[in-house]
């Protein structure tokens, strides 16, 4: 190959790479680009595009998605994508930078709870509520019965989008609801009958689930980067102990020193829940199971 041709072929390909040559929505093969916006949503979106689709993810592995900013690249990535998937709420930049037309919100797809989880977390006085410009919780994902809605509603939205292969969306769709069901149920049953119910956290990012196995969410803050008050933190202690807590769960990506010292404080030991918000090393699926067994043991549940 020519010096010409191998610089405009590694030109050509950086320009794909980057999806810079913007407007058209779709890969040079004509696949529709979609665009999903952090980790559990990628996952989605890969499940219910299968083949028909290119996916790429806006946050980047181990990055909390909430602190997602936009750079160049991802901006050529939205203005490229057919279409946007993600969650109004999470990232203030996403939700800034979307355009109503190409984009899918996944929480338009479900019933919202408010952020805490039924008012179980207060807000402080001049807390920041985890950068969340939204009145509700927007954490669905950690709902498998809520996310299987999103899959549905998905479904049609690229069905509607892309018509030539509306018939393969909807089947995958409704195939990738099925086995958020099935995952549902594994949850309502393993979660039945447990000694306590409380769910201690660091960032409270799981209100959904909570609603959903009639769990008592204790958000210690709902800014994963913000040190709680003395108080809330004797606050907090206080109800682990009465509530018999032996857990205080921790995350992949919030450092673990408040939940550390709060168990010091009640003889209880840390767990990691993951939230989910960047990718597991197995999937969504494979890491809720992980999710449910910490519970399990954490709760001291009965395995029914
Ligand atoms: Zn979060």
């Amino acid at each position: 190959m020519s010096l010409a041709g191998t610089l405009a072929g590694a030109l050509l390909l950086a320009t794909t790479a980057c999806g810079a040559d913007a407007g058209t929505g779709a890969a040079p093969d004509g696949t529709p680009r979609v665009v999903a916006a952090f980790y559990p949503l990628q996952w989605l979106t890969e499940r219910v595009g299968g083949p028909d689709v290119e996916v790429t993810s806006l946050t980047t592995p181990g990055v909390e998605p909430h602190d997602l900013e936009l750079g160049a690249h991802q901006m050529a990535q939205l203005e490229d994508a057919a279409l946007t998937v993600y969650i109004k709420g999470v990232q203030p930049a996403v939700d800034e930078a979307v355009s109503p037309d190409t984009a899918f919100d996944a929480a338009t797809a479900v019933t919202t709870i408010p952020v805490g989880g039924h008012g179980e977390h207060a807000h402080e006085e001049g807390e920041e509520d985890h950068g969340h410009e939204v009145s509700y919780d927007p954490h669905l994902w950690l709902d498998p019965s809520r996310f299987a809605t999103v899959a549905t509603r998905l479904g049609e939205r690229l069905a509607a989008a892309d018509p030539a292969h509306a018939q393969a969306y909807k089947e995958r769709a409704a195939a990738t609801a099925a086995s958020l069901t099935a995952l549902d149920q594994e949850f309502g049953q393993g979660l039945t009958t447990c000694s306590t119910r409380a769910v201690v956290t660091a960032h409270g990012a799981f209100g959904y689930l909570a609603d959903r196995y009639k769990l008592k969410q204790v958000g210690i803050t709902l800014d994963p980067e913000s040190e709680p008050s003395p108080a809330r933190l004797a606050e907090v202690a206080e109800l682990a102990k009465r509530e018999k807590v032996t857990t205080i769960f921790t995350e992949k990506l919030v450092s673990p020193k408040v939940a550390e010292v709060l168990a010091g404080e009640v003889g209880a030991r840390t767990a990691v829940l993951d939230p989910l918000e960047s990718a597991p090393s197995g999937d969504y699926v494979s890491a809720m199971r992980d999710n449910l067994k910490t519970l399990q043991t954490a709760l001291g549940c009965t395995h029914g």
